[in-house]
């Protein structure tokens, strides 16, 4: 492939191709994985195609981040050594002491805890609004919001955020929209299209999909703001080990066939859990019930692997239902192609509790791989007794 913004390409196309060619010498059709913290310059300040330190910039981690770019529709592409290590970049670039930003009053319990726990005290003021109401998260904006923060589906209630209607709230507002896409990944939702102006992914989840590797991403338009992630890229240093930017763009290769068979095996599980007597409700975008399921429908090409239930008995039988699944695994983390369930009030968001940001005790988080549904469906009708 020639060029990699060229979005005429198919997503799947640009997912396999974007950011790297056969090596020239070589013939080799993957990215080599460059151990190399340094580069040999020909002659003082002759830097061989660009690089000169592992930290600045190496071989694997460009083709990384072209790709991220290009599966995006995005003009730059940043890679991290962690979805939280991104979020700390773009909140350092776009926001200043005095400054305020808007995140979802569900928002992932990381990012809370990091703005809450870190930003507040250099002097940066947030508030919470439900990314499901534009007229809340526009009267929760005040002169000094900088940021507009949205993650859709959310992590871990699914609620959504109309993209479109969300940009024009902050543009008007004259802040920045940035979306976390990491739930829906760019196969199911191009946030950049839809009018935000950043993108963030934790990395570790669907794009590289297998549970192997830890990494984040930023991935924007606008000239500046990019050189301002890439300045703090490599001025803080979060970055990524070369091995897991070339296990993330392995698995970027075969993010769309493995999305759509989340979303396959998502749906049968959807079916069974809500007729199930033992389950209150499941959340998902994709049941027509679903409060903002037209929004979804409309932003969103398919619903993706996520599902949220909530268990009838409270706390204990929520917990007992994590405890007795085989093929599902407890674990925190999602988006790989194993099957995990977690308690988030328990686990991934406990950091919530008695915050405005706390989750349901009887809520279970089902990241849904891709195994055989049959499987996955006799396994969860097991545990549930
Ligand atoms: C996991 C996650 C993050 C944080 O990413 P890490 O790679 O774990 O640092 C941010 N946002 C969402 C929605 C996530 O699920």
């Amino acid at each position: 492939m020639t060029d990699d913004s060229d979005t005429t390409l198919g997503f799947a196309t640009r997912a396999i191709h974007a950011g790297y060619e056969p090596d020239p010498q070589t013939g080799a059709v993957n990215v080599p994985i460059y151990a190399s913290s340094t580069f040999a310059q020909d002659g003082v300040g002759g830097m061989r195609d660009g690089f000169e330190y592992a930290r600045t910039g190496n071989p694997t981690r460009r083709a990384l981040e072209a790709n991220l770019a290009a599966i995006e529709g995005g003009r730059h592409g940043r890679a991290f050594a962690s979805g939280m290590a991104a979020t700390d970049a773009i909140l350092r670039a776009a926001l200043r002491p005095g400054d305020h930003l808007v995140i979802p009053d569900d928002a992932y319990g990381g990012t809370f805890r990091l703005i809450d726990k870190v930003f507040t005290a250099w002097g940066i003021d947030y508030s919470v609004a439900p990314v499901s109401d534009v007229d809340a998260v526009r009267a929760a904006i005040t002169p000094k919001t900088k940021l507009l923060w949205v993650e859709t589906p959310t992590n871990p209630l699914l609620n959504i955020g109309d993209i479109a209607a969300l940009a024009e709230v902050a543009h008007e507002a004259g802040t920045k929209l940035l979306v976390d896409n990491t739930f829906a990944s760019p196969y199911l939702q191009q946030p950049l299209a839809l009018g935000a102006d950043i993108v963030l992914h934790s990395t570790t989840k669907y794009l590289g999909g297998h549970s192997d590797v830890v990494g984040g991403a930023l991935i924007v338009d606008d000239e500046q703001l990019d050189a301002d992630i890439a300045f703090l890229q490599n001025g803080a240093g979060a970055v990524p080990g070369t091995f897991d930017g070339f296990l993330t763009l392995r698995g970027i290769k075969t993010l769309g066939v493995r999305m759509d068979k989340h979303s396959d095996n998502a749906e049968a599980l959807v079916e069974m859990l809500t007729s199930h007597p033992k389950i209150e409700s499941v959340l998902y975008p994709g049941l027509a019930g679903h409060p903002n399921h037209e929004v979804a429908a409309r932003q969103m090409s398919r619903f993706g692997g996520m599902v949220s239930v909530l268990v009838a008995g409270g706390f204990e039988a929520a917990r007992d239902f994590c405890a007795r699944t085989e093929i599902f695994t407890l674990a925190e983390s999602l988006g790989g192609v194993e099957s995990l369930i977690e308690l988030p009030g328990a686990m991934t968001h406990a950091s919530t509790a008695g915050s405005l940001l706390e989750v349901p005790a009887n809520m279970v988080r089902l990241s849904v791989g891709i195994e055989d549904a049959d499987d996955l469906i006799a396994d969860l009708k097991n545990a549930l007794g």
